[in-house]
C-alpha cells in the first residue's frame, strides 16, 4: 500500500535542520506553550516525513511541517492566557543590506492578483462578474491601507468585489472583512463549521491585535462551486488547520494559456499535539490531492507568501522574458506539496502515537 520512494537519507538531518522553534511550524503561533517531546522513536513517522519532503522540494515553505523535533503549539490555548507576554508585537527583524524589499501588490496571473504583504496573503480573482477577494488580512487598517490601494494600483476597482472569502476563522484572513464589507458590501463565504468555532471561546483564537469576526453570512457547503461569469471556484472543506478550513480550486490564466490553481486553506498546525486532528489534516490533504488531480490543477497557492514561496515566485515574474515558464506554474510539484501536507502530518500523528 505504502509505496516509499528512494530518498537521500541527508533529507532526515534536513528535516531535523528546520526545527525552528516556534516560529515557522505554526503560521500564527509564536511561543510555545504546549509541545511533545521531541522523539526519534517512530522509523514510520521518519519515512513518512521524508518522503513528504522528497514530493515537494519546490515548496520550502512547508518543509517545517516536516520536522518530527519542532513543538506543536496550540495557539489558542496562548492567547486564552491571562496577561500572556507573547501578545506583546513581535520584535521587528533587523534590517540588513541583502533584505528584500517589502512585498506589494502584483498581478500574478491574468486574473489573479496578491494583495496582501510579506506575512499574509489577500488574494484577488477577477471574473466577467465582479471580483472575489480570498481573505481580508489582519485588521480594518490592512484592508484600507493594503488590500485596497493594492487593488487600485492594479488596475482593479475594490468596489467590484462582490465575494470575500474567508478560508479559515482566524483573524490574520478576517481581521480586515469589516472595513470591506461597510465599503463594498460583498457577500462573505466562510464555512458553517469555522463560524460555529468562532462562537465557541474555547475553540476560538482570540487575539487582540486581529479585527472583528464577520458576521454569519453565506455558509459555504463542500464541494459547493462559486460560478461568476466566465469563472467557477469549486470550494471544499478541508478540516485540519482549523475544524472547517475551506480550500479552493479555480482556472488561473497566462495569456492564452489557461492553469488551473489549489489554494490551501490553512497550513500550521497550532492546535496542539492533537493525534486525531492530524490524522483528519491529512485526509483532507489526500481527498485535495485527487480534487487536484482530476481538475488538472499544476499551480499551488498558500494563504501565507511563504508558504507558496510567492515572494521569489513574483521576483521571477518581475524578469520573466517571453517564452519563459510561469514561476507559479509548477506542475507535478503542486501536487507534490499537497502530498507533503498529507504524509507529514500522517507523520507528526505518529510520532505522537510512538510517543503515547
Ligand atoms: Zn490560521
Amino acid at each position: 500500500m505504502l509505496n516509499f520512494r528512494v530518498v537521500a537519507t541527508g533529507l532526515v538531518a534536513g528535516c531535523a535542520g528546520l526545527t525552528l522553534a516556534g516560529v515557522a511550524f505554526g503560521s500564527d503561533a509564536s511561543q510555545p506553550v504546549d509541545s511533545t517531546p521531541a522523539t526519534a522513536t517512530s522509523p514510520f513517522a521518519t519515512l513518512l516525513a521524508q518522503r513528504g519532503l522528497a514530493a515537494a522540494e519546490g515548496y520550502p515553505g512547508l518543509h517545517s511541517l516536516c520536522s518530527l523535533e519542532a513543538p506543536l503549539i496550540d495557539a489558542g490555548k496562548r492567547h486564552r492566557l491571562s496577561d500572556d507576554a507573547s501578545d506583546k508585537p513581535r520584535p521587528k527583524p533587523k534590517s540588513s543590506a541583502g533584505k528584500r524589499k517589502p512585498l506589494g501588490p502584483h498581478r500574478v496571473f491574468d486574473n489573479l492578483y496578491f494583495v496582501g504583504n510579506g506575512q499574509v496573503s489577500s488574494w484577488a480573482l477577477t471574473t466577467s462578474e465582479g471580483i472575489v477577494l480570498i481573505d481580508a488580512m489582519n485588521t480594518p487598517n490592512q484592508a484600507e491601507t493594503i488590500i485596497a490601494p493594492g487593488m487600485r494600483e492594479l488596475g482593479l476597482d475594490p468596489a467590484d468585489i462582490t465575494h470575500l472569502l474567508i478560508t479559515h476563522g482566524h483573524g490574520d484572513h478576517y481581521g480586515g472583512q469589516s472595513w470591506i464589507v461597510e465599503q463594498y458590501a460583498p457577500e462573505v463565504i466562510m464555512t458553517r463549521i469555522d463560524w460555529d468555532m468562532l462562537d465557541d471561546p474555547e475553540q476560538r483564537i482570540d487575539n487582540p491585535r486581529w479585527g472583528e469576526p464577520p458576521e454569519r453570512d453565506h455558509q459555504v457547503i463542500d464541494d459547493e462551486m462559486l460560478t461568476l461569469g466566465d469563472t467557477t471556484l469549486g470550494m471544499y472543506i478541508t478540516p485540519g488547520h482549523t475544524p472547517g478550513t475551506l480550500s479552493l480550486v479555480f482556472p488561473v490564466k497566462d495569456g492564452d494559456e489557461v492553469h488551473h490553481a489549489v489554494l490551501w486553506g490553512g497550513t500550521g498546525f497550532n492546535f496542539g499535539p492533537d493525534e486525531a486532528r492530524l490524522r483528519g489534516y491529512s485526509a483532507s490533504a489526500s481527498r485535495m490531492h485527487q480534487i487536484a488531480q482530476e481538475a488538472g490543477v499544476d499551480v499551488f497557492l498558500s494563504n501565507h507568501p511563504k508558504r507558496d514561496g510567492t515572494p521569489g515566485r513574483i521576483a521571477a515574474l518581475e524578469t520573466r522574458k517571453a517564452g519563459d515558464a510561469h514561476p507559479f506554474v509548477t506542475g507535478d510539484q503542486a501536487l507534490g506539496a499537497l502530498d507533503l501536507l498529507s504524509d507529514c502530518t500522517l507523520a507528526q500523528a505518529e510520532r505522537l502515537r510512538a510517543a503515547r
